[in-house]
């Protein structure tokens, strides 16, 4: 199959081969001909599976018919983070180099003038978050009953993030006789529902099963002990031990992202930081020097996880397991792309193991380890932690539960950075869990708890360590308040 097959425009098949592809990916294969007939789509896909194109390359055919106006783009894209809609606008720049189209760029962190200007001139293209489309339009800098094609990309992250309130308020500014192109990597029943309000009998375009990796991704784990130092150490070993060109060293949280790349620093790595609380300008300039080879490393938040074409990534270092095991798949989906051979290696402690099935679950695979598993005491120990941990959820929100979305979710993610949400399951802070972990109090309460007598699974549960009988303490435990040793007199 060829380019020249699919229906697309002379104009955009020369952009194509000045762009060095050559052969169209499978979902370009299979929506570009379906697309440039005005049709909807809803495309399945992951990101590296060359999904902007099969948008880009139809929407522009389509636009060199007519023209901008004023404050009325001809099209919108929407897109979960300021990162992926300014990748996307690049990707416009080069496949569109011929079209003289104007493509205005409405992300948050930077100012609405260059914004306001580009809208004025009347953009053929407007690439945008939801939140800052809204705030162009209640400012009335914009009209959306002039666009024709919209696409929703990532919908799937937009869920996480969530933007889905903003993407029906944005769908019913719409007019109703528009294409709608939707992508997301999976299907749950929430972004069912919102494809089955806002496209039109569309083509239904599935490129891989929902959660699976590149098979060009090979992918290890490696043991690593709980503590931040010890960690750290057996990352440095894992980034010496293996053949690396460049690498993103995935975090869970923010915080860690900044110490982690103090410390790469300090042992001598060429090493950059992103996460969701660094400012626009510094975000692009740490993911330019990457892109230009200037470092080598970048320690990240899950911010840079989904959608970021950084091509030519040798490898992926997983510091710690994510929680959501979809995460897993974005994070790895860095490395493998287009074909290429990709590296991917995740730190597991004992605490992970729950997370590292539920990984392996999804992949409905077994991750090999790089020098031993984590032995049966370890993983007897991490059981009884997150067995711990359960209680103490019990009654909340579970860490395997969906992220929210909707009204608290929507908040974090309008309120300045894409991965601002937190990860559900973390109702206590890790540091207060940790300390809560390390009360002696919380030790004498557990031996309290009835022993279980064998509930919902069980059986495969390793059984607990026998342990010395200990006297059991009420109310106060060992502590015997001073008023209760003055002698009593008795009369
Ligand atoms: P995407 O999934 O859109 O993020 O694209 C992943 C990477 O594949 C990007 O670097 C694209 O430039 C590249 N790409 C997209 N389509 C093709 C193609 N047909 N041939 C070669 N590379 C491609």
């Amino acid at each position: 199959m060829s380019f020249s097959n699919l229906g697309l425009s002379p104009k955009v098949l020369s952009a194509v081969t000045a762009a060095g592809f050559e052969t169209p990916t499978p979902i370009q294969e299979k929506a570009i001909p379906v697309a440039v007939t005005g049709r909807d789509v809803l495309g399945i896909a992951q990101t590296g599976t060359g999904k902007t194109a099969s948008f880009a390359l139809p929407m522009l055919t389509r636009l060199e018919r007519g023209r901008a106006r004023a404050r009325m783009p001809r099209s919108l894209i929407l897109e979960p983070t300021r990162e992926l809609a300014a990748q996307v606008a690049e990707t416009f720049e080069i496949l569109g180099k011929d079209h003289k189209l104007t493509v205005a760029l409405l992300i948050g962190g930077v100012s609405y003038d260059d914004q306001d200007r580009k809208l004025d001139r009347g953009a053929d293209v407007v690439i945008a978050t939801p939140g800052r489309l809204l705030d162009h339009f209640e400012r009335g800098k914009l009209l959306l009953n002039g666009i024709e094609i919209l696409v929703v990309d990532e919908s799937d992250r937009m869920l996480d993030m969530g933007f889905i309130p903003d993407i029906e308020r944005i769908c019913k500014l719409l007019p109703f006789t528009r294409q709608t192109l939707f992508f997301s990597a999976t299907m749950p029943p929430e972004i069912q529902r919102l494809a089955d309000n806002f496209l039109h009998t569309p083509e239904r375009i599935e490129v891989s099963p929902p959660a699976t990796a590149a098979t060009t991704i090979v992918q290890r784990l490696k043991k690593a002990p709980d503590d931040p130092a010890g960690k750290r150490q057996a990352l440095r070993e894992l980034m010496r031990e293996v053949d690396v060109k460049n690498a993103i060293i995935f975090c869970n949280r923010k915080k860690d992202v900044g110490v982690l790349f103090r410390s790469l620093q300090r042992h001598g790595f060429s090493v950059g930081a992103l996460h969701g609380d660094m400012d626009q300008r510094q975000r692009m300039a740490t993911l330019d020097a990457f892109r230009n080879g200037t470092i080598a490393f970048l320690a990240a938040s899950d911010v840079a996880a989904r959608g970021l074409d950084i091509p030519d990534v040798s490898h992926i270092f997983n510091y710690d397991v994510p929680i959501h095991p979809e995460d897993y798949i974005h994070r790895i989906g860095r490395t493998g792309r287009a074909g290429r051979e990709g590296f991917a290696a995740m730190l597991v402690t004992p605490k992970d193991i729950k997370a590292l099935k539920a990984i392996e679950r999804m992949l409905h695979q077994e991750i090999s380890w790089i020098d031993g598993a984590l032995t049966q005491e370890e993983m007897v120990e991490g059981e009884r932690y997150e067995r711990g941990n359960g209680r103490r959820r019990r009654g909340g929100r579970s860490r395997d539960q969906k992220r929210p979305s909707g009204q608290n979710g929507q908040h974090a993610a309008r309120s300045g950075s894409p991965d601002a949400h937190k990860p559900a399951g973390h109702a206590v802070p890790p540091k207060a869990r940790d300390e809560r972990r390390n009360d002696p109090k919380r030790d004498q309460h557990k031996h309290h708890v009835k022993p279980s007598h064998g509930g919902h699974g069980a059986a495969d549960r390793p059984k607990a360590q026998p342990q010395a009988p200990r006297q059991k303490q009420r109310g106060m435990g060992d502590h015997v308040p001073a008023f209760m040793m003055r002698p009593v007199r008795v009369p």
